[in-house]
């Protein structure tokens, strides 16, 4: 990513500080922080006013910092809120907005305590979020490449799948393979499971071993440049029967539908409401037990949410999900998940691997 995007970006946030009634941001949740300086270490602060950029962070980063980022680096010895509180009060800033929903209770106490009483500490929930919701050409370019690593990874991995092969040796296989393709690590923990462990949604692999005649649910996802990919796939072994076949139409058609319902201006629960039609049509809506997507980035999970109550209207440039499921207990369950890119008419489907049940 270029420099001078980070820039704009925090030029986009001083730009607002006015509007927010505020002297400056300060931003310690990681994925805002590295949205907006560049800066990917893990102990740090990030301090915006109308005039300046400070990146506070400890000596490990001196030297990662200056790579990272063009923020003004400022190496704390200490604690970084020392020397936080120290700028505050030498620029007498009056009013600093910080993020109540990524701040942990010790750390707000001890800023607290710290600043000086003319400086009110106000909370700001969700701004820079929600400028992370419309991805950038470049951020639109690393997810495609996390979802195409993903996706070969997926390919390579179940080709070695067979009966008596265990769950969490197949999970390991596949983030094996991403590795190896380019990732930095999975995006999320890998979800194996096999026959009726796959009625969990979020199952962890155990060393259950694969039997014939099982459905297998893999979600799995790359990081790859700090971007996420998200995909759900179901493979089969030996020959399904017509109650798989039936529940694994009614999800396909479901997911589609809801592929269909996204574009530019819709409603996210528009999105839901028609993945979860189709279901309703089978009998089924009752045992989808989640939203039909969230939108991914930095984070796997991020604004916006596309579930019943979700008022948020898509945007052009927003990289969501769309993934129904069924969970039907002492069955299993069937979960079909892309990543789309929301586009001004529809989306663009990114996942490139084919939706069909794989029998293996
Ligand atoms: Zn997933
Ligand atoms: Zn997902």
């Amino acid at each position: 990513m270029a420099n001078n995007e980070f820039e704009q970006r925090r030029q986009t946030v001083t730009a607002g500080l006015a509007e927010h009634k505020l002297d400056g941001l300060l931003v310690s949740f990681g994925p805002n922080l590295r949205y907006l300086s560049g800066f990917t270490g893990s102990n740090a602060l990030l301090l915006l006013t109308a005039s300046r950029s400070i990146l506070f962070t400890d000596p490990r980063y001196t030297i990662q910092a200056g790579q990272e980022s063009t923020c003004q680096a400022h190496i704390s010895k200490g604690p970084l809120t020392v020397d936080l509180v120290a700028a505050i009060m030498r620029w007498r800033l009056r009013r600093v907005g910080y993020e109540p929903a990524m701040m942990s209770v010790d750390a707000f106490q001890s800023l607290e305590a710290k600043i000086p009483a003319k400086t009110a500490l106000v909370p700001i929930k969700g701004w820079i979020e929600e400028l992370r919701t419309v991805k950038s050409p470049s951020e639109i370019a690393r997810i495609r490449r996390s979802v195409e690593t993903n996706s070969q990874a997926f390919e390579q991995g179940v080709a070695r799948v067979k009966p008596g092969m265990k769950e969490q040796d197949l999970a390991a296989e596949l983030e094996y393979r991403m590795r190896r393709l380019g990732a930095e690590k999975p995006s999320f923990e890998t979800i194996v499971a096999g026959g009726e462990r796959s009625a969990l949604p979020h199952a962890q692999p155990t060393a259950a071993r694969f039997e014939n005649g099982q459905l297998i649910v893999v979600d799995m996802g790359a990081l790859r440049e700090g971007y996420c990919s998200d995909m759900t796939r179901m493979l089969f072994l030996g020959a399904p029967g017509t109650k798989v076949k039936r529940t694994y139409k009614a999800v396909l058609e479901a997911q589609l539908a809801g592929i269909d319902a996204v574009r530019a201006g819709a409603h996210s629960a528009a999105v839901d409401a028609a993945a979860r039609k189709v279901l309703r049509g089978y009998g089924l809506d009752k045992a989808f037990v989640h939203s039909t997507g969230h939108g991914l980035g930095l984070e796997i999970h991020e604004p916006p949410r596309l579930g019943k109550r979700d008022k948020s209207r898509l945007k052009a440039g927003m990289a969501i999900t769309i993934e129904p499921g069924v969970y039907l207990e002492g069955f299993g369950g069937i979960r079909i998940e892309d990543t789309v890119l929301v586009t001004e008419k529809g989306c663009e489907i990114l996942t490139p691997t084919s939706k069909e049940l794989r029998v293996i």
